[in-house]
């Protein structure tokens, strides 16, 4: 893992070895907003560790969406309420049997009783409640129900959750009815965000603004392209599983679309 390390003032992130996945922690007066904490039972004591020497113990938690690797707790992490979109939340609990067997193969050995536990966002709620910097929740229906990005107007950092990354392509939700328009709507409000400096994708590396217009760019491209029924050179089609992913969404759409 890469460890807790500054991007911005007062903004942490650690990479895990797994999918190249973020951990982001918003430091506060009394401590961390601590986004997505991610992925191995020693990665979360690894942040939990980090933040407890810099004395940032997490005041809140937030997962950006209802898949397992962006629901991890760990006790060391303390007892902080953990939020996410109504939606998000929702689909936690509705699909919580399928994300417990995936922590089991691919990340074994989490506390089950702290997996997945969030507490959803009031209705018209959309800013995290805690006592540190302003934290936006852009909720949209891209990739997940309820995909929650976190917007931090005072550093202009952008924690996308599972979007804008450069090594993965969009990986729509299948099971909605209109999974390409569901995933444009969210990067058109992510796009529509004044004032991002970093943007901090679920899995990958952080960018600067310019990166952040360059890959909203390259994605509204590939759903182009896969709307039309098309293949498209990308370059983070590479990887066998995404290549896998990307036939699948296209199938997909060609037989529903
Ligand atoms: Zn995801």
């Amino acid at each position: 893992m890469r460890h807790l390390r500054e991007i911005a003032p007062g903004i942490l992130v650690a990479t895990a070895e797994l999918f190249v996945t973020s951990s982001t922690a918003v430091a506060g007066p009394g401590g961390c907003l601590l986004i997505d904490p991610a992925v191995t039972v020693a990665e979360l004591r690894l942040i939990a560790a980090g933040l407890s020497a810099r004395g940032l113990a997490p005041q809140a938690g937030f997962a950006t969406h209802a898949h397992w690797d962006h629901v991890l707790w760990c006790r060391e992490l303390g007892e902080a309420p953990r939020f996410a979109s109504a939606a998000a939340a929702l689909d936690a609990e509705r699909d919580r049997p399928s994300m417990i067997s995936r922590v089991q193969d691919a990340a074994p050995g989490h506390d089950l009783e702290l997996f997945g536990r969030l507490r959803p966002l009031a209705p018209g709620q959309d800013e995290i409640a805690w006592d540190g910097p302003r934290a936006r929740v852009l909720a949209h229906n891209g990739h997940a129900p309820g995909h929650g990005a976190v917007f931090l107007p005072g550093t202009g950092v952008l924690v996308a959750g599972d979007m804008c990354s450069d090594i993965e392509i969009p990986l729509l939700d299948l099971a909605a009815a209109d999974p390409v328009g569901d995933y444009r709507a969210g990067l058109e409000l992510l796009a529509g965000v004044t004032g991002v400096q970093w943007v901090i994708p679920g899995h990958g590396g952080v960018g600067d603004a310019a990166t952040f217009r360059a890959r909203v760019t390259a994605d509204l491209a590939y759903l182009a392209a896969i709307e039309r029924g098309e293949d498209i050179a990308d370059s983070r089609l590479r990887p066998g599983w995404l290549r896998a992913e990307h036939e699948q969404q296209l199938r997909h759409l060609r037989e529903h679309g």
